[in-house]
């Protein structure tokens, strides 16, 4: 059962209701969901008893807990989540744009793309220090320096940004630096690391793994919550298919099924699931239309020397032009 606290509750009230439900022999969970705490008890059995919780101090109310069912789930939450990134709010109903280059190169290459997609109109900046990359030969990132990097575009744009943490050893430090923090499609269901995620405060961007069904995507999310990080993004970012004329296949299903299966937004990306830049706009564009929270978008101020990922970035130009056609798409579907 998971009892959810007054959104005024003192955390000395927390502290008493947990304790009261150790002393009964439960294992106890405790998470904070949009300002209000969750303590979460295993004992089924308490509801049964004459409910002592109304009684105690700094309780709201209490929810017997769907069995199967998942926290990130609508049985568990029915209003949408909306995550906070710096100041801009995923799922609140206006688009949000996420962009920028695939991985941090140098100060130049960033800030250029960071002015820019800050200009177009993007809320979010994108950018890796550390890349998984198919080969080990290929550049791996800057590591600490990029972080160093996408803070101080940060500082210049007044863009937060979002970054990806390949390993669980690595979360302290890329949280340290980042507003959100990314598991990629390679990582989706890497266990320890959506724990480690899981337990640190920053909000986290989750993509579907690539050969993942949507049933094991929203699971990885499970994972995050259950550690009491419920600030969770989806990314669709395209499935392996069989047809080799797009680099993924963008499951556009997967966003109305997403939402409708959990109270998480749902984003997509559009560059990596095309491969190629010429079919970024449409996929965009379909994204918008189809309820998505919004997109994130490769943008690098010269794709012909990026370092990965450069057949799918935008340019400049290309990425404002984008931003316009996505305001339309979103008035014509009645978003911002
Ligand atoms: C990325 O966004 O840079 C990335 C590596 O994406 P994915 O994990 O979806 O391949
Ligand atoms: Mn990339």
């Amino acid at each position: 059962m998971i009892i959810v606290m007054q959104p005024d509750a003192t955390d000395v009230e927390v502290a008493g209701v947990v304790q009261r439900l150790r002393s009964l022999g439960a294992e106890v969970s405790v998470s904070r969901d949009q300002g209000r705490t969750m303590v979460e008890g295993s004992v089924e059995s308490l509801l049964q008893a004459e409910s002592p919780w109304d009684s105690f101090p700094g309780v709201d109310h209490v929810v017997p807990q769907v069995r199967g069912g998942r926290r990130v789930g609508r049985e568990f939450k029915s209003v949408d989540t909306v995550v906070t990134v710096g100041s801009v709010a995923i799922g609140a109903g206006p688009l949000v744009v996420i962009a920028g280059p695939c991985a941090v190169e140098s100060l130049d290459q960033l800030l250029a793309a960071a002015r820019a997609v800050k200009e177009g109109g993007a809320g979010i900046l994108r950018g890796d220090a550390f890349k998984p990359r198919t080969s080990p030969y290929t550049f791996q990132g800057l590591g600490k320096a990029g972080l160093e990097m996408l803070a101080e575009a940060r500082r210049l744009t007044g863009l937060p940004f979002v970054a990806e943490v390949l390993d669980p050893r690595e979360v302290d430090l890329v949280s340290s630096y980042a507003d959100m923090v990314r598991i990629g499609t390679r990582n989706m269901s890497n266990y320890p690391l959506l724990r480690e995620v899981g337990r640190q405060d920053k909000p986290v961007l989750l993509k579907r793994g690539r050969g993942s069904t949507v049933a094991e995507w929203v699971d990885a999310a499970e994972y995050v919550h259950n550690e009491g990080n419920s600030d969770i993004v989806l990314v669709e970012r395209g499935i392996r298919g069989f047809d080799s004329s797009a680099r993924n296949t963008l499951d556009i299903t997967a966003v109305p099924v997403a939402k409708a299966l959990t109270h998480l937004p749902v984003m997509v990306d559009p560059s990596h699931a095309a491969g190629r830049k010429d079919l970024v706009a449409p996929l965009a564009r379909a994204a918008v239309a189809v309820g998505a929270d919004g997109v994130m978008v490769d943008v690098h101020p010269s794709p012909e020397t990026a370092l990965v990922d450069g057949a799918q970035a935008l340019v400049p130009e290309e990425f404002r032009a984008l931003m316009a056609e996505l305001q339309a798409v979103a008035r014509a579907v009645g978003r911002v």
